[in-house]
């Protein structure tokens, strides 16, 4: 039974684990074609297994992404509601959603730790927790997966990202994580973040990751927002 014994979207009562019913479940909008490197839904015109423009340009430094779905409505509203409210049964509707689509994949490659894009302490403070971490845990429980939220930290509170353009935001964040030394047998990791926009953050912690001796990096989100859609920030 979820916290709040009804629908976010529609209001019906309902009694499942999950706080969305059934017709609003599959009614969320999907990626139907994602690029197979970052997620990005692509117009269904493109052969299928086609990579969008900018991975082809230059690979992220992560393996692969998988996103639940575009951020489109009701995606803001849900995530907001999680964020910024503290609706908790929101993340976890989202989050369990998006477990579930991530469950064949993780049977047969079995991450060694689920890591959570950190929040600086200061912004921990004002929001009281750090959605990744919610997220990752609870993405985490089906498959009793480790969740590290030590590995990597924040160590700079970056100005917001939201109006910045790629490389704006890569320069931003220059400096902002830092990477503790991962156990010696992992070598395979995902990161996980509500939204991924331009890529900026999870590109880089997964770039230190690699650094660090990590072979495989994915990333799980939430949303993925579609080329030329900017975010409200983190
Ligand atoms: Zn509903
Ligand atoms: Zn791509």
């Amino acid at each position: 039974m979820n916290d709040c014994g009804y629908c976010l979207l529609c209001a019906s009562p309902c009694a499942t684990d999950i706080a969305l019913c059934t017709a609003c479940r599959d009614g969320l909008p999907r990626i139907h074609q994602p690029c197979p490197r970052c997620a990005i839904p692509l117009p269904p015109s493109l052969p299928p297994g086609s990579m969008c423009g900018s991975c082809q340009i230059k690979a992220p430094a992560f393996d692969r992404c998988h996103a639940l779905c575009p951020y489109v409505f009701p995606l803001p509203e849900l995530i907001s509601r999680f964020k910024f409210q503290g609706l908790f049964s929101s993340g976890a509707a989202l989050a369990s959603l998006l477990g579930t689509q991530l469950l064949p994949h993780w049977k047969i490659h079995r991450p060694d730790a689920l890591i959570p894009v950190p929040l600086h302490p200061a912004r921990l403070r004002t929001r009281g927790f750090n959605q990744s971490l919610e997220l990752a845990r609870r993405l985490a429980s089906s498959l009793r997966l480790h969740v590290e939220p030590g590995l990597c930290l924040r160590m700079r509170n970056t100005p917001a990202q939201k109006g910045l353009d790629a490389t704006e935001r890569a320069k931003n964040l220059r400096g902002a994580f830092q990477i503790k030394d991962p156990p010696v047998r992992w070598q395979y990791v995902v990161l996980v973040d509500d939204v991924v926009t331009t890529m900026t953050t999870v590109n880089e912690i997964a770039a230190l990751l690699k650094q660090k001796g990590i072979l495989r990096v994915e990333v799980a989100c939430l949303a993925r927002v579609e080329a030329g859609r900017i975010r409200t920030d983190t």
